[in-house]
């Protein structure tokens, strides 16, 4: 493994956020390549790093000044094994190849526990969203699916939403590609209800990381209800993951944004959860501006480059980090275990640093990687894929029973390779044998292609 991993670094220079899922990924899946020899004769680990195709492109547009811009635009296919690519698109200045591969390797796996037959992508741009005008997202838009509309389609590849990419942004990518292929057809998820989308998907990431972790809660003979938790983040995950916390009766104290957090002792309850919903979608203000309205809350700026985040500070029995990668460090996570944290679920992709999933494991925290707990976002997106296909609407209820019952299962998956494989309630390495197996079958069974 360590051979691997050496020619995996030198083959990828300076892909660090890549190097990282990948040697969490590969050394958690050593017991079954040790128990299956026939992954390693096959070059299983060598194909499936790599990217079956990557496509970069340039992204010109013009500001509300008339002055020409030029970003970066990127599409990782990363695998078509088990059905067609299937990965959100993430606008922000930080997108380089590295997190894109990183996050696109990620989903490969995701979507194989999902149970659904979806392969695995990702892609975005290194457009910055936040204080651009409505008019220049369109533009923007418009531009980069001028490009990106040659290499996707229903059967080929199906993007949808990330960091930055909401249901405005879908709304135009889909316009372009509607009027450039001439045919209306579900090549993106995440939707508008009126125009194809389906019911429960801006909820079901969040809302799925906290069905994932009420399973993990009951298997250990403890349940959410009544628990303190801190949530990072105050986007699309965050939100609906506080949402579906504070209607089980949890107790929700924290939210944040890039610029800080906001600490509520009191707990945010639904109609503060309002004020946030309409100050991120449609204010499009600072998290900062809750600490006014609320005036017992707290407000604490965490400025780049701090040691460790004061959010993870504070006593809480859960944790749901639904921010961004690398957002709770060693520091962070040895915090959590001082504050008496008992489980960290995660609603954002690889938010833990592999030291911190060290430091949580060794403390027997229950920790819910984000290949599991983040899946219903991209499992509701495949119900809505098959509602498109068979021109058919399911209800809320229907949508929102399917996304627990995937949970379910992804939670029983992790449950039961952590035991076949001589690790019982390892949910990390659980989620990573679960997701590996059927992609790397299905990859033998199609050749050497
Ligand atoms: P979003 O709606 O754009 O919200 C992102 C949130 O994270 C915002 O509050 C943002 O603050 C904050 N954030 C972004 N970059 C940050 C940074 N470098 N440091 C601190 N905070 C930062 O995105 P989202 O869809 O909720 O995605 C959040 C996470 O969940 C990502 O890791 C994403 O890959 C993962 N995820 C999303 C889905 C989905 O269905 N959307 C599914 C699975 C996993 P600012 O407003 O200041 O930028």
């Amino acid at each position: 493994m360590a051979d691997f991993l050496e020619s995996l670094a030198s083959k990828n220079p300076n892909e660090k956020e890549f190097l990282q899922a990948a040697t969490e990924f590969y050394e958690s899946i050593k017991p079954v390549l040790d128990k299956n020899p026939k992954y390693r004769k096959e070059k299983i680990l060598e194909r499936i790093s790599e990217p079956e195709r990557v496509i970069m492109f340039r992204v010109p547009w013009t500001n509300d000044k008339g002055e020409i811009q030029v970003n970066r635009g990127f599409r990782i296919e990363m695998n078509s094994a088990i059905g067609p690519y299937k990965g959100g698109l993430r606008f922000h200045p930080s997108v380089n190849l590295s997190i894109l591969k990183f996050l696109a390797f990620e989903q490969v796996f995701k979507n194989s526990l999902t149970g659904l037959p979806m392969g695995g992508g990702k892609g975005g741009s290194d457009f910055d969203p936040k204080g651009k005008s409505d008019s220049e997202v369109m533009r923007f838009c418009q531009s980069f699916m001028s490009e990106l509309y040659r290499h996707i389609g229903p059967n080929t590849d199906v993007p949808a939403g990330d960091i930055g990419v909401g249901g405005r942004e879908i709304g135009f990518l889909f316009g372009q590609y509607k009027r450039l292929k001439n045919e209306f057809t579900g090549v993106l998820t995440g939707k508008g209800l009126n125009w194809g989308g389906s019911l429960i998907r801006p909820e079901a990431t969040g809302y799925g990381a906290v069905y994932f972790a009420s399973e993990m809660m009951e298997h250990s003979g403890d349940t959410i209800k009544g628990k303190t938790c801190l949530v990072s983040g105050s986007g699309n995950v965050a939100q609906y993951a506080i949402e579906k916390l504070i209607q089980i009766g949890a107790k929700v104290v924290t939210a944040s944004d890039s610029n800080g957090y906001i600490f509520d002792e009191e707990g945010i309850n639904l109609e503060k959860l309002e004020y946030i919903m309409e100050l991120k979608n449609e204010k499009r203000g600072r998290i900062s501006e809750y600490a006014s309205k609320f005036k017992n809350a707290v407000y604490t700026e965490t400025p780049a480059g701090e040691k460790h985040n004061p959010l993870w500070s504070h006593k809480a029995d859960c944790a749901f980090p639904c921010a961004t990668q690398n957002e709770i460090n060693p520091a962070d996570a040895t915090n959590l275990v001082k504050g008496g944290v008992k489980l960290v679920a995660e609603g954002a992709n690889m938010p833990c640093t592999n030291e911190a999933i060290e430091i949580l494991h060794a403390n027997k925290v229950l920790y819910a990687p984000g290949k599991a707990s983040n899946a219903g976002g991209v499992a509701t997106s495949g119900l809505e894929m098959s509602q498109n296909s068979i021109r058919m609407n399911w209800t809320r209820d229907e949508v929102d029973a399917h996304l627990k019952d995937i949970m379910k299962n992804i939670h029983h998956t992790c449950l039961s390779m952590s035991a076949v494989y001589g690790q019982p309630g390892n949910y990390q390495l659980g989620a990573n044998i679960g997701g590996f197996i059927k992609v790397a079958d299905a990859m033998i069974d199609q050749g050497l292609v």
